[in-house]
């Protein structure tokens, strides 16, 4: 049944709302299709009726594919999520930019000043510290110094500040547990938005807050290759999981964008 697969294919991509919306279709699709032993068409069993109701069930359905159809080009081309510039969760602009070069500096302190995946992390309790925060860890892609394929910036950061999290010799000496539930108060800086792959990390951490510089539609632009899925889109199927993230993108890209802009422009 070829038109469950689209509206399957919209559910993981889609928010909950728009979920209703696509169950809603998915329903007028089985009733349709078994008949009067089930569903609205028992209350229709004239012919006439019974035709003008398919015929509305056929106008719906395609009004909602047309529906589907159009989020799927808008999705296709990311738009800003907010103006970066606003103190979103009390924290203003000055801050982010603060915290979003230190994920740019991650690059020069833990690999090389000029590296070809130049895409660094920083990890921020916003809840500690003299009113900027305090880093707890920082990451850079080390695929390149490990070998190890899944260590960009963003899964090198979480393990780093896992490790300083739970260190018996560091300055929080958590448990597993506790380490666990910490991640729900910190705040992920990276200075170019996360692949799929660390875009869910960060849901499954539960970070309080995720932030990125440059998007992936640029990423894409300077020549980069991506899974073309953007951070919002995976935050908007995510919504089983328990931790709200609050997502900001595209902050200080003026400053983000040129680390990416040179690799593929020789
Ligand atoms: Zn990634």
């Amino acid at each position: 049944m070829a038109t469950l697969i689209i509206a399957t294919t919209a559910y993981n991509v889609y928010t909950a709302e728009s979920l209703g919306i696509i169950n809603h279709i998915m329903i007028f699709i089985e009733t349709h299709e078994t008949g009067p032993s089930t569903g609205r068409t028992t209350k229709s069993p004239e012919p006439s009726l019974k035709a003008a109701g398919d015929r509305s069930i056929k106008a719906l359905l395609q009004l909602s594919l047309l529906w589907v159809s159009s989020v799927t080009q808008t999705a296709a081309h990311q738009q800003p999520l907010a103006d970066s510039r606003l103190a979103i969760n009390g924290i203003p602009f000055a801050t982010r930019a603060y915290w979003m070069r230190v994920a740019n500096q991650a690059l020069s302190d833990l690999v090389s000043p000029c590296p070809f995946g130049a895409f660094g992390t920083a990890i921020v309790n916003h809840t500690s510290g003299d009113g900027l925060g305090e880093l707890v860890c920082i990451g850079a892609n080390s695929i390149g110094s490990t070998g190890n394929p899944t260590l960009h910036g963003e899964i090198a950061a979480i393990n780093n500040c896992t490790a300083v999290l739970t260190s018996p010799t560091g300055p929080y000496n958590l448990t597993a547990s506790q380490a666990q539930t910490a991640f729900k108060s910190l705040s992920l800086y990276t200075n170019a938005e996360s692949c799929p792959m660390c875009a869910s990390a960060i849901r499954w951490a539960g970070f309080k807050e995720y932030i990125y510089g440059t998007s992936i539609d640029t990423l894409i632009e300077k020549g980069w290759g991506q899974i073309r899925i953007v951070s919002a889109d995976v935050f908007a199927a995510s919504y089983d999981l328990s931790a709200a993230t609050r997502l900001m993108g595209e902050v200080l890209t003026n400053e983000t964008d040129p680390y990416f802009a040179w690799q593929y422009d020789p």
